[in-house]
């Protein structure tokens, strides 16, 4: 270390006004410690050095807002201490002392850096107002450094703002460290993910990249004594006292600082800056604008860790929503196939409900409608919609209600249950069809909630039911009748001998019998032909006259017990008609009316023309017809049944017959009768086209 002249070092502590602090470098000591003396006395802390060597050396240590230098000195001269003095602080303000013989030298001093020069011997009246202005000049370079530090900390605060990276936060704070405070080494550790080892993070000055990614222990080190109080630490020449154990020993370091890196209470890291290059120890303010620079930095970094944290976090729900909105796209798709699935399936059952002959209904506990198929409009003659909303009873025939309710009543009474049953209900037209009714109980099986009818239309099976049954009942009656009577007459003959008389009247007998069946036999093939449409039917223009008049001829020729008559005016229009079945209509009338008057009467047949029709009618004095038996008269099978009629052999086919062709000629059918005063049958038939043109 080179020497000084530490007697000339005077702190000007009673001075009341510090003006600044100046180094004098002379190595005239008279004019030195003169000078010391002077500006002492004007407020100024002086201290006086004999020789360059000797300046840098104490400007390597502490801090000077003013050097006075001589030009001409022995060793080193002005210049080159000038030089020197660039390197280690070059905001000192520097004033040559020069004499006249040297002012080339004095503007050469200006080149390379000098404030100014005074000329020796010193007036102080010049140098103190050059004093002055050079103070005024260190003022303007100190607040130079402090912009630069702000500048420094405003960089960093813009990093920060806008890098998210932690390397550039980092890098930019040891950067402005490395420059604010004039360092030449700055690192920076921070411990790991895990919090249990500390590792350079960056390190910047000559050689200290390499330092990056190493550990560093916090037993017995400077760090862990930063980390552990949560304090900046500032050493100058203390590294070697043994209070700490340098982790890399590192002799050239003659002045050090570490800061932590504090965010909420927290250690986040550790700065720490070095000077290699000059002796000069870090001054409180280096410490605080290193202290600025780590807070902003320590809150940046752990922004930067909350924020990783966050949009690890984002990440995490993005990755869910993702993996949410895929299964939710998986299970639309699903859905939609489902739906259109069920939509198909929709459509089919429909189609098969709808074009069902079967009239399929769905209805309340009640009985009103709530669907019914399209089907009824050919079943019973409605519209769907003429009966939904509509309570089903009110369709029931009147008899079969009671024994519908208590049906009813039952199903409702058990959840899927099913019934079975039989009932007329009327059609649109008035008329009962018969219909088998299946009802399910669904009221508690969504979606129908309902009672489920299922209907159809028997009547057809049901007449051809009754028919049979009919059938069997005149077969068991009619037939055995006349059978049992042919067997036993022809035995008789057979086994005994009779008088020829005797022979004649049970031959006649037989013959009746015979004729009796042969009608019987003949009036079930003509209703089954004629109801099965197998008979075909001839029209043609018909003279009704001539017809009627034949008819009224075959009952009133051989031993006719009734006088049959004909009222009928001469002429009487064509008739569009068959005239096969028309005979057959007017026989079967004219074989009742004398059938039926057992007490004889007479028997007339009439007709008149009426409009486009023409009347015919065939009228007795007979039996006559009770009331109630009106309505069945033309149904197969039906005869009225009481004591005068008992011994009144007969099918029950004749007037059926006669209806079905009355009906095949768009005509009208009646009868008038009073019991016991005869009976009046009606019928109509279409006046023949051409007849009405020739009108
Ligand atoms: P059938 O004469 O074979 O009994 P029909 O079908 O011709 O059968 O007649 C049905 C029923 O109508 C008869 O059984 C009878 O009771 C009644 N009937 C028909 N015509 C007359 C009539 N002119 N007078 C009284 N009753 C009649």
């Amino acid at each position: 270390m080179a020497s000084h002249d530490s007697s000339s070092t005077v702190l000007s502590l009673s001075s009341p006004v510090q003006q600044g602090r100046l180094l004098v470098v002379d190595d005239e000591a008279s004019v030195r410690d003169a000078l010391c003396t002077i500006l002492r006395e004007r407020g100024y802390e002086t201290r006086g050095c004999m020789s360059g060597a000797a300046a840098l050396e104490v400007l390597g240590q502490e801090e000077f807002d003013v050097m006075l230098c001589d030009l001409m000195m022995g060793g080193m001269d002005g210049i080159a201490l000038l030089r020197a003095v660039q390197g280690c602080d070059p905001d000192l303000v520097s004033i040559l002392m020069t004499g006249q013989s040297s002012i080339d030298s004095a503007i050469e001093a200006l080149r390379v850096g000098a404030f100014d020069y005074v000329l020796k011997p010193l007036k102080m009246s010049v140098l103190l107002p050059v004093l002055t202005r050079a103070m005024e000049m260190r003022r303007l370079r100190t607040e130079n450094v402090h912009l630069r530090e702000a500048m420094g900390m405003y960089e960093l605060s813009m990093t920060v703002a806008f890098s998210l990276d932690a390397e550039t936060i980092v890098r930019k704070m040891a950067e402005t460290v490395l420059h604010s405070c004039r360092a030449d080494e700055v690192g920076v550790v921070l411990p790991t993910a895990e919090g249990e080892d500390w590792r350079v993070v960056m390190a910047v000055g000559k050689d200290r990249e390499q330092l990056v990614g190493q550990a560093t222990p916090l037993e017995q080190t400077v760090l862990g004594w930063v980390v552990r109080h949560r304090e900046p630490l500032l050493l100058h020449g203390a590294m070697q006292l043994g209070r700490y154990t340098p982790v890399r020993p590192r002799p050239e370091i003659s002045t050090a600082l570490a800061v932590p890196l504090l965010a909420g209470g927290r250690v986040v890291g550790v700065v720490t800056a070095n000077r290699t290059q000059q002796q000069r120890a870090f001054t409180l303010g280096d410490q605080k604008a290193v202290g600025i620079l780590a807070s902003i930095a320590a809150s940046a970094l752990t922004n930067r860790q909350l924020y990783h944290e966050l949009d690890l976090r984002v990440q995490e729900r993005t990755a869910m929503l993702t993996e949410t909105n895929r299964k939710l796209q998986g299970e639309i798709v699903e859905r939609q196939r489902v739906e259109e699935t069920l939509r198909r399936t929709e459509e089919y059952f429909r189609s098969l409900t709808e074009n069902a002959s079967d009239l399929i209904a769905v209805a309340e506990v009640g009985g009103v409608l709530r669907y019914v198929s399209p089907s009824v409009t050919q079943a019973l003659g409605y519209q769907p919609e003429q009966l939904v909303g509509a309570n089903g009873s009110m369709l029931i025939h009147p008899e079969d209600l009671p024994r519908v309710r208590e049906v009813g009543g039952r199903l409702l009474s058990t959840p899927g249950a099913s019934v079975r049953l039989e009932c007329r209900a009327q059609s649109a037209d008035g008329s009962f069809r018969t219909l088998e009714v299946v009802g399910c109980n669904l009221l508690h099986t969504p979606p129908v909630a309902g009672i489920v009818l299922n209907a159809r239309d028997i009547t057809e099976r049901k007449e051809v039911e009754r028919l049979k049954e009919d059938m069997v009942a005149v077969v068991s009656h009619e037939l055995r009748t006349p059978l049992t009577s042919l067997r036993g007459f022809a035995e008789l003959l057979l086994n005994r001998t009779f008088p020829p008389e005797k022979q004649r009247e049970f031959l006649t007998i037989i013959h009746s019998e015979a004729v009796r069946l042969t009608n019987l036999i003949n009036d079930f093939l003509d209703i089954q032909r004629l109801q099965a449409g197998r008979y075909v039917y001839q029209f043609a223009a018909v003279d009704l006259r001539t017809l009627l008049r034949d008819a009224v001829a075959v009952f009133t020729s051989g031993e006719r017990t009734h006088p049959v008559r004909l009222e009928a005016p001469d002429s009487l229009p064509l008739v569009y008609a068959d005239a096969s079945s028309l005979r057959q209509v007017l026989t079967n009338l004219l074989s009742n009316a004398v059938k039926f008057s057992p007490h004889g009467g007479k028997v007339t047949v009439g007709a008149r023309p009426d409009s486009t029709d023409v009347r015919v009618w065939v009228a007795d004095r007979g039996l006559g017809i009770p009331q109630e038996a009106l309505p069945k008269l033309f149904d197969k099978f039906y005869r009225v049944e009481n004591h005068e009629t008992r011994n009144i052999g007969g099918t029950g086919l004749g007037l059926a017959i006669v209806k079905e062709i009355i009906d095949a000629h768009k005509g009208a059918l009646w009868v008038e009768s009073e019991s016991g005063k005869g009976s009046t049958f009606f019928f109509t038939l279409p006046v023949c086209p051409c007849a009405l043109t020739a009108c």
